[in-house]
This record gives structure tokens, C-alpha cells and sequence, in this order.
């Protein structure tokens, strides 16, 4: 399975990173888990049609991982690919009929089934080969973290979240954690995760955890890499390795 980071940023603009999302390619078809502002223009960039991805995955409906959801499901339209699935939390259902509603036209267009998932759930997206679960993270709306497990490689999702147990449980014998790290260590943040809230709670996994890449990042994190990686190093069996837009990565 290779995994494409088509978006490493958050909701204010930076040089060189568009807001959320990652593109998995599996056997079959790809997976794309968040759709923020910027990352549908990724596509192009990343070498891959916008209209192979027929099954989204949101973490939550803040506008950073959810923003460039319509304008996708429009490209694919005047493409001529009218059929998506939209996996979501709790409210999912209510937002996409209340931003679909207000483009008739596209809405009369589209065939979208939206289907919302709740913490410990585990399904098989239609159409797929594998197996998605579903954990609470500690965000300040419903978000929810992905595991997603193929035949060829299994890994964690966090979505937006301070450090938290259901996500590391999620992920202890993963290949790989996808963890976002908002903000540089030391900074007082809730909701969101810094370098050192995670090496404190990784305290506890005394390394069952295999390698994490960090990823939705602030500006104020820009400098603070090597920090990042070298607060976390000692408590991950595999590496610390930080995300770039358009990175990919192979399991
Ligand atoms: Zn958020
Ligand atoms: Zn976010």
C-alpha cells in the first residue's frame, strides 16, 4: 500500500503545505481520508485522477479536512463521475445535505451515499479489500482516528486530537502511525497534540508503537522539526519522520 500526503497543513495558509489530506492506494482503488482546502489541486501534482476516488474518509468537519470536499465531488461530476461515498462522524449526514444544498445543480447530478461511523467501529468500505476501525480522539468536535488494515500493511489515522490512549491502543502493533503535531513542544494547547504531550503518553507504550509520522502542522512549528524528532525518537520502535506535501510513503 503506498500512502500520499496531499496536504500537511492546517487552517492558516503556508508556503509549500495545503490544509488536510492523505491519499491511500490500496489493491483496488484509493482512499482518500480528509479532503481540505488545496489538496483536490494536489491531485495533478501527485501524478493521480481525481475521478479513481469514489470513497472519502473525514476525520471531523472542521474546514481544514473538509473544505475541498464539493469541489471534488464537482470535478469528478463535470468528469463524469457521479457516484461517491462519504464515511464521516457523528453530524456528517446534517453538514453535506446543508453545503450540497445550497448547489442544486451539482446535487441533482450526484449520486453520494454519506454514512456516519461511531468510536469502535469496523467496516469494509464498499468496493475495498480492507478493514477500517474507528476510535475516539480528544478534539473539540466529534473526530474520529482511522485503522486502516490491508493485506500488505496496516496503519493508524489520528485525525486532529490531543495525545490519547484510544488512538495509541488503535495503534500499538501498526506499521505506522499518522500523528498530527500542531504545535512545536512546550506550547499550551488543548485539543491538539506538540511533541511533548505525545512523548508523554508514548511513555506508556515503552515502545509497541512502530514508526509515527507527524503531520498537520502549524507555521509555528517550521524550525522545530529536528525538536520533534529527536523529543520522540527513543520511544518508537521504528522512526520519527515528518510529513511533506506530495511525500509518499510505502507499506
Ligand atoms: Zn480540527
Ligand atoms: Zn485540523
Amino acid at each position: 500500500m503506498e500512502i500520499t500526503f496531499l496536504g500537511t497543513g492546517v487552517a492558516i495558509p503556508q508556503k509549500g503545505r495545503v490544509q488536510s489530506g492523505v491519499l491511500v492506494s490500496l489493491e483496488e482503488k484509493p482512499l482518500l481520508i480528509d479532503c481540505g482546502s488545496g489538496v483536490l489541486s494536489r491531485f495533478p501534482d501527485a501524478g493521480v485522477s481525481h475521478t479513481n476516488v469514489d470513497t472519502v474518509l473525514l476525520s471531523h468537519l472542521h474546514l481544514d479536512h473538509v473544505a475541498d470536499l464539493i469541489p471534488l465531488l464537482k470535478a469528478n461530476w463535470l468528469r463524469g463521475k457521479t457516484d461517491m461515498r462519504v464515511y464521516g462522524p457523528d453530524g456528517t449526514e446534517d453538514w453535506f445535505s446543508r453545503v450540497l444544498g445550497a448547489y442544486e445543480y451539482i446535487l441533482d447530478g450526484v449520486d453520494v451515499d454519506v454514512i456516519e461511523l461511531s468510536p469502535g467501529k469496523e467496516f469494509t468500505p464498499e468496493g475495498f479489500d480492507c478493514e477500517i476501525t474507528c476510535a475516539a480522539t480528544d478534539h473539540s468536535v466529534p473526530t474520529l482516528a482511522y485503522r486502516v488494515t490491508a493485506e500488505d500493511g496496516e496503519f493508524v489515522y489520528s485525525g486532529d486530537t490531543a495525545p490519547c490512549r484510544d488512538i495509541m491502543d488503535l495503534a500499538v502493533e501498526a506499521d505506522l502511525l499518522i500523528h498530527e503535531c500542531s504545535f512545536p513542544a512546550g506550547t499550551k494547547v488543548t485539543n491538539h497534540t506538540t511533541p511533548s504531550t505525545l512523548a508523554e503518553m508514548l511513555e506508556d507504550y515503552n515502545n509497541e508503537i512502530g514508526s509515527i509520522c507527524l503531520t498537520h502542522f502549524y507555521p509555528e512549528m517550521r524550525g522545530h522539526e529536528k525538536e520533534a524528532i529527536h523529543r520522540l525518537k527513543d520511544y518508537v520502535e521504528g522512526e520519527i519522520i515528518l510529513a511533506e506535501d506530495l511525500m509518499r510513503l510505502e507499506l
